[in-house]
This record gives C-alpha cells, structure tokens and sequence, in this order.
C-alpha cells in the first residue's frame, strides 16, 4: 500500500475536454464537430500558452474581447464548466482514508476552483499549484515540494496522471510510482508503471 498519493489535476480528476466543450458553448454556440475539433486542438489538453490560445480564438471567432482579457478571464471561466466524474469523489475520498493525498497542479488560482467544481476540495489534504509555487511541472522542485510536505520516502508514493512528460517521467525519475490514465498516446520514453483507464481502478491497486 502507499503511504502517499499524488495526483494531477485537469484530464486526470475530471475530463478537460468536456470541460472545455461547455465553455466554447457558453462563448461562441453550438460549433460543427470540425470547428469544435480545431479549439480542443488549439487548447492542446491546456498546454497551448493561454495568449496563443485567445489569439487563435480571437482570430478565428472574432469575439468582442482582447486577446488579453480572454487570455486571463479563461482559466476561472474553464472553471466553471468542470464537472465531477462518476466515482472519482467516492474512490479519492475512500484512499484517504488511509492515506496522505495531495493535489500536483499547473496552474493559477481557477485550479482550486477546479477541485471545487469536481467536487474534491474537501477530499484532499494539500494542494500545490505551480502558480502559487512560482515553479511547474515537469521541473522537479514541485514535486520536491510535494515529497518533502508528505515526510515519505518517494517509493512509498504514488503519482498519478495523464502526462507522460510532465507528470510520469519526473515523478519516476525522483522514484515514486506512477500511474498513467491515458487521454492519448503515450509519447515517454520509459512506460508508466500502472496504466489505468479510470481513477475507480486505483481503488485495487492502492
Ligand atoms: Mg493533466
């Protein structure tokens, strides 16, 4: 059993995507499949830098804003259009119960509106959030900074995510376990040591 279990946020507690597809409704309307598909590109699973994303959307769509408010109003907007997953609140709660669990984030401020909206704020113990660290993943201090707060050794931890590159490589490389939920391919170079298709599975392996 870990002692510990860490977890990403956006794409591995709540689906992103439909997330995203609430708000491109509540901005610009029902879209055609192929446009909504071009914005889920453009988002690129939140790893476009926010002002590349508002000027895509901007050009594209011609809304009534700058790129600079849209590129600052859209993370706590986003915010707004989480919403729980079956099972993930019962399953995170359940590991809790005997267990450390944290919260490893990229992000501002909207990322605890996040954990708020999908229903686990009150569920985890820690939340760091790179915005408010000054330091992102995949950069190790923040996962240091999660492992020093958890007084565990890394073996003794869990990291689950759905970043190769930014949540699996560097929580290995500091020699915790790792689980992967896949919402692509896998593009690291050493696989994950669990691959899970829902966060309910952690429940067995936990
Ligand atoms: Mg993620």
């Amino acid at each position: 059993m870990y002692r510990v279990i860490f977890f990403d946020l956006d794409d591995t507690l709540f689906d992103r995507t439909a997330a995203l597809r609430g708000w491109v409704t509540s901005q610009l309307g029902s879209l055609d499949a192929a446009t909504l598909a071009w914005v889920i590109e453009l988002d690129d699973r939140g790893r476009r830098p926010r002002l590349h994303f508002a000027a895509g959307v901007i050009e594209r769509f011609g809304m009534h804003r700058t790129v600079c408010e849209l590129a600052s109003a859209f993370p706590s907007e986003l915010a707004h259009h989480v919403e729980p997953e079956a099972g993930v609140r019962e399953t995170v709660e359940r590991l809790a119960r005997d267990r450390r669990v944290a919260i490893v984030t990229n992000g501002g401020a909207a990322q605890r509106d996040k954990l708020q909206r999908a229903g686990l704020a009150d569920v985890v113990e820690q939340v760091f959030v790179s915005g408010e660290l000054g330091i992102a993943k995949p950069e190790s201090g923040i996962f240091e900074c999660a492992l020093a707060w958890s007084e565990a050794a890394p073996g003794e931890c869990l990291f689950v995510g759905d970043d190769p590159i930014n949540d699996i490589a560097p929580a290995a490389a500091l020699g915790m376990a790792t689980a992967w939920l896949p919402r692509g391919p896998w593009v690291g170079s050493q696989p994950p040591g669990l691959t899970i298709h829902s966060i309910t599975e952690l429940a067995r392996y936990a």
